[in-house]
């Protein structure tokens, strides 16, 4: 349900007439070469697309217009590779609502030493036509990332491969439908926020359905179907014995394939990339939605617990992110703490939504009692995450903006087996050590649910974050609380200057 094929970021060029055209002539044919070169790399998710070289206002108003209105794509990529003088991108810019990266290169990677002369210092002066056109995005407080480098250096064509993915989910968000199943947790604050001001803001609508609505679904999946779902886990996962064909417990393995149908049906027929359910709001299932909620999300569904469509936004967008990377993404949440006075540690885990796109090994297959909501044992994966390094994520809503929040882990094999603890689950070293990591979250009103990820890193997040206009807080190993907390004054302050929702 994640296809980046149709996607497409267009690779535009600022120059002018000054220099005749000839040099228009050579400017075109290096920006296809630098275009044909960074797709050829192997490293970009997303193709680039050629545009013709910009040299005049009314050029790049028609250009920039046009991105904003063609439909896949996902956002620009400026190179300037002459002096392209930068009032001459005002009015395009200050209507673009499309992500911006500004690749400053040049085309040729060494200076001609021997040969160098005023020509060649005209054509190839990125240098500085790269600072015009940088101040220009100041000025107007255009949010963009600027890569730096040579369009030949992998490491260059990493950094626009994760703008890429940023600005995919980005794309992805607009307009993304989020079913909110059941409401919220009563009296729970932090899954709570302004749905409205997360559509005009984040692009993605999210809106409540009543149980009714999918127990009907649920109530209309057809017998066969169950047989063959049930048939598809036998295969797929080590089922306790109780869950086996000849189990005691079979049943409640069809109830839970019957309410993965339903809700899978429901999910599609409602155009929906995205959940949250609640488990005290279930009425007309027999069971709060387990291995369910998992296996949706391996297939790219995001899912917040308890109402958390804030959370259920990011798992997706995080998804979408990772789309085709090693490693998965995952809804999660920091359960209980290991004090160990050589090490401190979080044992991250649900009640039972963890995605198995994280597992080591193959999950198994269970069913347990979950001891609150009053409802029937749920069936569930359970597993132990892959160790390796890896993110957290949040996103809180703060009354006048919303904060993402970003967590480096190394996730790491439990320290012994856990034989009676009946869910998935992930132990992790938070960075720069736990009580610095922690105390930096909760001082910045980070959420207990997370979306975490073994696929993404930092720069997915914060390109993603900048290009929203949501304000980015990186807690890892140069964290230090005095000056994490000094940031969280000053973007107080920033954003009270800024105005309310600031960007
Ligand atoms: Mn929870």
């Amino acid at each position: 349900m994640i296809d980046f094929s149709p996607l497409e970021a267009w690779f535009i060029t600022g120059s002018q007439h000054l220099y005749g055209p000839d040099v228009l002539k050579q400017v075109n044919a290096d920006a296809q070469a630098i275009v044909d070169g960074l797709n050829a790399g192997g490293r970009l998710p997303i193709r680039l697309v050629f545009k013709p070289v910009l040299t005049t206002p009314d050029e790049v108003a028609a250009m920039l217009r046009d991105a904003d209105a063609a439909p896949n794509c996902i956002g620009l990529v400026a190179w300037m590779h002459t002096f392209s003088p930068a009032k001459m991108w005002i009015g395009g810019l200050r209507r673009l609502d499309k992500p911006l990266c500004h690749l400053h290169t040049q085309f040729n990677r060494d200076i001609p030493w021997s040969s160098i002369d005023m020509d060649f210092m005209n054509l190839n002066q990125s240098a500085h036509g790269g600072r015009e056109f940088g101040f220009i995005c100041s000025r107007l407080r255009r949010n963009r990332k600027v890569v730096v480098g040579h369009w030949e250096d992998p490491a260059a064509h990493d950094r626009l491969a994760a703008w890429q993915r940023a600005a995919a989910a980005r794309h992805d968000a607009q307009g993304m439908q989020i079913a909110r199943i059941g409401d919220n947790m009563r009296q729970v604050a932090v899954t709570e926020g302004d749905k409205v001001e997360a559509e005009l803001r984040l692009g993605y609508r999210v809106n409540g359905y009543g149980l009714g609505d999918l127990a009907a679904r649920v109530a209309a999946v057809a017998d066969e179907a169950v047989d063959r779902l049930c048939a598809e886990y036998d295969e797929q996962y080590a089922m306790a014995a109780d869950l086996r064909p000849d189990g005691a417990r079979r049943s409640s393995l069809r109830d839970a394939a019957r309410i993965e149908l339903g809700l899978r049906a429901f999910l599609e027929d409602g155009g929906f990339h995205a959940f949250t359910d609640t488990f005290e709001n279930l009425h007309g299932l027999k069971q709060l939605p387990g291995i369910a909620a998992q296996r949706l999300m391996a297939d790219g569904y995001g899912f917040g617990a308890e109402g958390d469509w804030k959370h259920a936004a990011l798992v997706r967008s995080m998804k979408v992110m990772a789309h085709g990377l090693p490693g998965g993404v995952s809804f999660m949440e920091d359960y209980t703490y290991h004090f160990d006075p050589a090490g401190g540690k979080v044992l991250g885990a649900h009640m039972l939504e963890i995605c198995p796109s994280i597992a080591a090994d193959r999950p198994s297959c269970e069913v347990h009692p979950l001891g609150i909501g009053g409802k029937e044992d749920p069936v569930r994966l359970v597993f132990d995450a892959a160790a390796g390094p890896a993110v957290n994520a949040t996103v809180v809503d703060m009354g006048d903006r919303f904060r993402m929040v970003v967590n480096t882990l190394d996730v790491v094999a439990p320290l012994e087996p856990l034989p009676k603890l009946p869910v998935a689950r992930a132990l992790w070293r938070a960075h720069p050590d736990l009580p610095t990591a922690a105390a930096a979250w909760i001082h910045a009103g980070g959420a207990h649910h997370t979306g975490f990820s073994l696929a993404l890193t930092v720069e997915h997040l914060e390109d993603f974050a900048e290009m929203l206009g949501v304000e980015f807080l990186l807690i890892d190993e140069t964290t230090d609380l005095r000056g994490f907390k000094n940031e969280l004054r000053w973007n107080d302050a920033a954003y009270h200057a800024a105005g309310a929702h600031g960007r």
